[in-house]
């Protein structure tokens, strides 16, 4: 079996998946993997993965999980992935997807799923001033000072509000959320990999208690 750390992050849109997935993939050095961030990439360079998912993706939608599996499956099989481990983000989101995700993973199996809880009216407030750097994913938050235009502190791109951070599309993934990815937690409950993380708190406090978890499960060595 390979070694590092291998988990999953569920949660909320909001849940602040994104910022700690980038923190713990450079405590860990493990590759993040976020099918959100591989998506808009797509998008942004027009290539038939791009032109494929563009409206899904803008309107709030799930792409199908025939497709998204398949990119997925690609990401797995590079070497820094099989040679560290990985930090999957955004994926899976269906019980189907969790499903094909045991079994492309049979040689680096899941070590946990880590299920960041943050209540669904914290993250409205949470996305309603979020932007979030076009090339690198960092996320912000919109304090009142206007930054015309915006670049990102880190890579330098371009910080945005994403097309599907409207109300209307918010509204649409958090329902599907509940009603798609809520069932993950059954999922991984079921087969004890479940472990539940206070999202509720300072970046600082909720990086510690993940943390906390994965090294707990093995996944800090
Ligand atoms: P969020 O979790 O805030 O909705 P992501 O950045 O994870 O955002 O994903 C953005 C969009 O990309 C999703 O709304 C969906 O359209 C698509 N997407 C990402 N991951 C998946 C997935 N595992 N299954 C289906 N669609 C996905």
């Amino acid at each position: 079996m390979s070694s590092g750390t291998r988990i999953v992050l569920l949660g909320r849109q909001g849940a602040g998946k994104g910022t700690q997935c980038l923190r713990l993939s450079r405590h860990y050095v493990v590759p993040h993997i976020s099918t959100g961030d591989m998506l808009r990439a797509a998008v942004r360079e027009d290539s038939a993965l791009g032109r494929s998912v563009e409206k899904t993706i803008g309107g709030g939608g799930l792409v199908s999980d025939e497709l998204i599996i398949e990119v997925v499956r690609g990401r797995l099989n590079k070497a820094d992935t099989q040679q560290r481990g990985y930090i999957l983000d955004g994926f899976p989101r269906t019980v189907v997807q969790a499903e094909a995700l045991d079994l492309i993973a049979q040689d680096l199996p899941l070590l946990g799923a880590v299920d960041l809880v943050v209540p669904r009216d914290l993250v409205l407030n949470r996305l309603s001033v979020r932007r979030v750097c076009r090339d690198c994913g960092a996320n912000y938050t919109v304090t009142g000072v206007v930054r015309s235009p915006w670049s990102c502190d880190t890579c330098g791109g371009d910080v945005v509000l994403r097309d599907d951070d409207t109300p209307d599309a918010i509204n649409r993934r958090l329902d599907l959320y509940e009603s798609q990815t809520a069932p993950l937690i059954s999922f991984y409950g079921g087969t004890q990999r479940l472990h539940e993380v206070d999202g509720v708190g300072s970046q600082d406090e909720v990086f510690d208690r993940i943390t906390e978890v994965i090294d707990r499960a093995g996944g800090g060595s």
